[in-house]
């Protein structure tokens, strides 16, 4: 059988043994259709059948989290950890809550997590979790008990050599700080390791809540540096106002760029006058409203609920909201008003129809898991920190996130110009990271 009918035949494996799951078909898709030559080049990985078992998670949980809201009532929730990966560590990967969250979902994004993971050159393996809870709406005290309740399942599968959770969509360091005091109650240990995103005063790193963002905004600098551009004077739309997009915002501004638009799953505003960060920290992280506040209070911004934050012109486009947000006719419309580089802050913002559309009209394009690799790279040296029980000033910590991002570039750019066009950041990454894995898988043995 030719490299091209065994990946076609993994495919066809794949949608049939995970059938409904549209977002984990459409991830390793698009990671297979990269593998032609890398396999071609390396006919040992089709032999040991590497492939085959990297599309198969390595192990998978799905529990019940039941809780009591405020009324009383008793509430059920699906919480799900895929482990997917641990060749080059233990497994590593946010959790998300969101009422989207379906086995699909967190397959895909543990795939993706696997070759994320890999790029940044830390010894960490693919994982990812989360539940269907829904935290719009909730109290402090019912987050609390909704976190307490999904942590007392998870914890037996946790361990800061086995599996680290941390935040994603949904959990962010008030939910991070719910799971890690169980955990440790239950566990009776404070065990730092086992859990990223935390607070600066009990185990965090400086850095990591900035990390994603600024990270994305590194990649996109390093991929305008090729054509001899950089931020400064560009202006720049960011989709989303949550956690990667407010510090991708920051980062733009801190090099000299001006974010005109964002947005939240109610709208978009658009501000000529560059988005007030402050502003949109108070209304979004304090007063956790609705992007529509922000209009309110600011006379240089418009909010909109028709079209798209995509429609805005821009010479960068960042989308830092979910998967699949940025479709064929936002692209069609990025590469009408001259856009020069996209690179996905979120995990597989851009269908891969946007993807095509924005290849073949030259924009540079920065797919997630390599221009996202900022934050998890950030949660691993939060690790390095808990295991020798130090802490890193911001700058040494910043400084080292911009290296690995730097580094990401590098490793993206000259793996694609080994197998293809030095210009596919996609087929740089997708073999980058499978060769790092299948290296160390093939190492271990048939397991
Ligand atoms: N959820 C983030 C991601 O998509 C971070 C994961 C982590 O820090 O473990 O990479």
């Amino acid at each position: 059988m030719d490299v091209s009918a065994r990946i076609e035949a993994v495919y066809a494996q794949i949608v049939r043994r995970n059938s409904g799951e549209a977002e984990f078909h459409q991830a390793a898709r698009e990671v297979l259709q990269n593998l032609g030559p890398v396999l071609s080049a390396h006919p040992e990985y089709l032999e040991a059948r590497i492939v085959e078992r990297l599309c198969e998670p390595e192990r998978q949980v799905i529990f019940r989290v039941p809780w009591v809201d405020d009324h009383g009532v008793v509430q059920v929730n699906r919480g799900f950890r895929v482990e997917f990966n641990s060749a080059l560590g233990p497994y590593k990967g946010g959790l998300r809550f969101h009422p989207s969250v379906n086995l699909g979902i967190v397959k895909f994004l543990g795939f993706e997590q696997i070759f994320k993971n890999a790029l940044t050159g830390l010894a960490i393996g693919g994982g990812k979790g989360g539940a269907d809870f829904d935290p719009k709406g909730r109290s402090q005290a019912e987050i609390m008990r909704f976190c307490q309740s999904f942590m007392t399942e998870l914890h037996r599968h946790l361990g800061e050599h086995t599996d680290i959770p941390a935040g994603d969509i949904g959990v962010g360091g008030r939910e991070i700080g719910y799971l890690f005091g169980q955990y440790k109650r239950l566990t009776n240990r404070f065990e730092a390791g086992v859990l990223t995103g935390k607070g600066l005063g009990w185990g965090g790193s400086h850095a990591r809540t900035e990390a994603t963002g600024y990270g994305t905004v590194h990649f996109a600098q390093e991929m305008l540096r090729t054509r001899g551009q950089d931020l400064a004077d560009r202006r720049v739309v960011v989709s989303g106002s949550g956690n990667v997009a407010v510090y991708a915002i920051e980062k733009v501004h801190a090099l000299g760029g001006r974010v005109v638009a964002c947005s939240d799953s109610g709208g978009y505003v658009v501000d000529d006058d560059g988005i007030d960060l402050e502003l949109l920290k108070e209304i979004k992280e304090n007063r956790r409203a609705r992007l529509s506040a922000y209009a309110e209070v600011r006379p240089t911004a418009t909010h909109s609920v028709r079209g798209s934050v995509f429609d805005v012109p821009c010479d960068i486009a960042l989308p830092c909201a979910t998967q699949n947000e940025l479709d064929d006719q936002h692209a069609v419309a990025l590469v009408k008003n001259g856009t020069l580089a996209v690179a996905e802050g979120a995990n597989m913002p851009c269908t891969p129809a946007a993807v095509e559309i924005l290849r073949e009209a030259g924009v540079l394009f920065g797919p997630g898991k390599a221009a996202n690799a900022g934050g998890v790279a950030t949660s691993a040296l939060e690790m390095r920190q808990n295991a020798s029980r130090d802490s890193w000033p911001f700058e040494r910590t910043a400084s080292a996130l911009a290296t690995v991002m730097s580094d990401v570039h590098t490793l993206c750019r000259t793996t694609a110009d080994r197998f293809g066009d030095p210009d596919d950041y996609a087929l740089g990454a997708n073999a980058a990271g499978f060769l790092r894995v299948a290296e160390a898988m093939d190492a271990h043995g048939v397991i």
